[in-house]
């Protein structure tokens, strides 16, 4: 029995990318379209409304 790596479209380039344990940035084909996912996701998160402005009092440096 042969295992067959599973190929899948990298979401980030849309190119062929090997979805199997030698590729650690699965499902994305390289460090670099990972790294540009996450980059996205997280500037997605920080376009959340500031609503975290209630610090807690006695909290500040001199
Ligand atoms: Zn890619």
């Amino acid at each position: 029995m042969s295992q067959v790596p599973k190929q899948v479209t990298c979401p980030t380039c849309g190119s062929a990318s090997l979805y199997a344990a030698t590729n650690p940035y699965r499902p994305f084909c390289s460090e670099r379209c990972k790294q540009m996912d996450l980059g996205a996701w997280a500037s997605e998160q920080f376009k959340v409304p500031e609503q975290a402005s209630d610090r807690e009092p006695g909290f500040e440096e001199h």
